[in-house]
């Protein structure tokens, strides 16, 4: 179909997602995760009216964040010290924080710039050994640490399903919802506003996340690759 064409297909089946279960149509975020393309698959992806992208590796989004400024450029992969600076002078937000190190590293990054970074904590709601994020358990205390960094701007939280069972990552979804209402719950007024991005949902389980209140799905091989079912 080409990458053009599964964009449009993919955007037109979420906002058709959102409007079955009674969401507003632009209530969702689609974003194109293009890890595993370059700058042409990316222009393909713009031609069909992508304007936000999705990256997991720092050398890629420097370089595909400086060739196309006027997209948003997230990054939602793992985070290392030394990238930090990269990552902060090209991310729009930062989906994939959740260590305290970090968050001081960013919040120093963004202050050198004259930035206040967008970030998303990442939660490790299923548990599984092989997903990153902070515990359930010890979200509250990452709020509070973070809270306390003028030049980290906590946008909401970020997970990732086990693959291969939508109702395993349905619970994982929901999960996630019910940790968000409670960290909003507690927190202080001003920083409420901000805090209203829930990032779940992949090219398997999307529209369950949608119907959980995903607000950012992030999209990879169902606009990228050619042989997505
Ligand atoms: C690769 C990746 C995605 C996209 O996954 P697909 O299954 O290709 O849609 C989403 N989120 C993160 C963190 C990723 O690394």
């Amino acid at each position: 179909m080409g990458i053009a064409q599964q964009y449009k297909q993919v955007a037109a089946q979420v906002r058709h997602e959102c409007e079955r279960v009674g969401r507003a149509p632009d209530s969702v975020t689609l974003l194109a995760v293009s890890k595993t393309v370059g700058l042409s698959g990316v222009e393909q992806a713009i031609e069909a009216n992508a304007d936000q992208f999705g990256e997991n590796r720092p050398d890629q989004l420097v370089q595909k964040a400086q060739a196309f400024p006027n997209e948003k450029w997230h990054f939602i992969g793992n985070i290392q010290s030394r990238q930090i600076g990269k990552i902060v002078q090209n991310a729009y937000l930062i989906h994939s924080l959740y260590e305290k190190k970090h968050a001081a590293k960013i919040n120093d990054a963004a202050a050198n710039i004259g930035k206040v970074q967008s970030v998303l904590l990442e939660v490790n709601v299923s548990g599984e050994q092989s997903k990153s994020g902070v515990s359930p358990e010890e979200l509250a205390d990452l709020v509070r640490f973070c809270a306390g960094l003028p030049n980290l701007r906590i946008k909401g939280l970020m997970t990732m399903a086990p693959q291969g069972n939508l109702d395993v990552a349905r619970h994982c979804f929901s999960g996630l919802r019910e940790l968000f209402e409670n960290t909003k719950a507690k927190m202080d007024t001003q920083r409420i506003q901000d805090f209203c991005e829930l990032s779940m949902g992949m090219s398997e389980d999307w529209q369950v996340a949608i119907e959980e209140g995903s607000t950012i799905v992030r999209i990879g091989r169902a606009i990228f690759s050619d042989d997505f079912a």
